[in-house]
């Protein structure tokens, strides 16, 4: 096989192999907060994200240090790999909608937005929604790794600070995932969208290959030379945004599963309610509506910045992106949550009157 067609399909030989670890790695299982169509039981979820990602960056690492695949692989063929994940990502929108009742007149809004709410994938020991955001993150961890050994054995003598913070905090950021992927069961995605394009490709291609955007473009660039202060600002601003979304994702998590939970010990949950629902407004979700959105630009900002490269676009592209995703998806969120709340959610709304930046927005 050419080189080309071999980083073209390396996307797809990765993801298979991450499946086949999911489908037998041992898991633990969780009940999560989507329930099952048929049944209207919660559906419950194998998971083990984490020692599927250990068991893939350790063998990328000794691949690597072997000689059977060169650190730099990834990035030499990134292109092509881009190329195939794209194409994978149609073609697996395409079947999942394949013998599946149509859900809208229009066969494209189906293929976009999906048709099933919560497939499972090798003979239901995969939830294939949690496959994804697994397999998305596992190869956006190399493609970053391969990048940055790249940039490395480009400038051995003086490689970037910079280039190996943003590592960290982005390896920072993937881990974490997995290591709460349980709460990620009570996200938005998992409950309320279905599997259709736009998660797919998402997973597939976008998140792989674009959220790391910021690396790809500066990988060949000489070292900054950014002082000490400035990398130290953009990791306090990462690390602020990551408290912002994490704390109040966490604290809704707990909320969920037990109304009056102490969060972290210390904050008692006040909430509003209608005598049969009851929505939280105390400590993050008293700030903002969806403060955890506001955490993610921060945390994509901060990534952005401590590439030491504020003057280029393209790694701006990747903050700018969540602006656009989250503002939109704020929208969807708090009319699904009037519709469902109704008069409820008109009370939070006046408590809690800012959407994303509290005082601002
Ligand atoms: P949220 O975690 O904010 O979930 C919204 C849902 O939570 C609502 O539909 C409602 O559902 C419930 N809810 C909202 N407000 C309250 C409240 N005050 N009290 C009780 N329940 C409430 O949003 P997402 O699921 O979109 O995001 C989850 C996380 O994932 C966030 O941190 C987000 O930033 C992150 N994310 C990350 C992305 C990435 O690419 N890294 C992309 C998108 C999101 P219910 O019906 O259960 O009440």
């Amino acid at each position: 096989m050419t080189e080309p067609l071999l980083g073209f399909f390396a996307p797809w030989v990765i993801f298979g192999l991450i499946l086949g670890l999911q489908a037998f790695v041992p898991a633990r299982r969780v009940e999560g907060y989507a329930r099952d169509e048929a049944s209207n039981k919660p559906i419950v979820y194998r998971l083990n994200g984490l020692s599927v990602f250990l068991i893939v960056v350790a063998a990328w690492f000794a691949a690597g240090y072997t000689g059977v695949m060169p650190y730099e692989w990834l990035w030499e063929h990134r292109w092509s790999g881009l190329a195939g994940a794209f194409a994978l990502g149609l073609i697996a929108s395409g079947i999942a909608m394949v013998g599946v009742p149509a859900r809208s007149a229009s066969r494209l809004k189906d293929y976009f937005l999906g048709r099933r709410e919560n497939p499972s994938l090798a003979g239901g020991r995969v939830d294939a929604k949690m496959y994804l955001y697994v397999a998305g993150a596992i190869l956006l961890e190399l493609n970053l790794l391969s990048f940055a050994a790249h940039h490395v054995l480009s400038y051995p003598t003086d490689p970037s600070p910079g280039v190996i913070l943003y590592i960290c905090l982005f390896s920072w950021f993937v881990c974490e995932y997995l290591v709460y992927e349980h709460v990620h069961l009570y996200t938005y995605d998992l409950f309320a969208e279905r599997l259709g394009f736009k998660l797919i490709w998402g997973c597939l291609m976008f998140y792989p290959y674009c959220y790391g955007m910021g690396l790809w473009a500066v990988a060949d660039l000489a070292n900054p030379h950014s002082p000490a202060w400035y990398l130290v600002l953009s990791a306090v601003i990462f690390f602020s945004g990551w408290i912002f979304a994490r704390g109040a994702n966490m604290q809704k998590y707990y909320f969920k599963r037990n109304p009056s939970h102490v969060f972290l010990g210390l904050f008692k949950p006040q909430s509003i309610s209608d005598g049969e629902r009851q929505v939280l407004c105390s400590g993050f979700w008293g700030l903002s509506r969806h403060v955890n959105y506001l955490g993610e630009v921060l945390m994509a900002t901060g990534l952005t910045l401590a590439l030491g490269w504020p003057w280029l676009i393209v790694p701006w592209l990747y903050p700018l992106y969540y602006v656009v995703l989250l503002t939109t998806r704020e929208r969807d969120d708090d009319r699904r949550c009037e519709e469902k709340y109704g008069e409820l959610w008109h009370r939070y709304r006046e408590k809690v009157p800012r959407r994303i930046v509290p005082y601002i927005y």
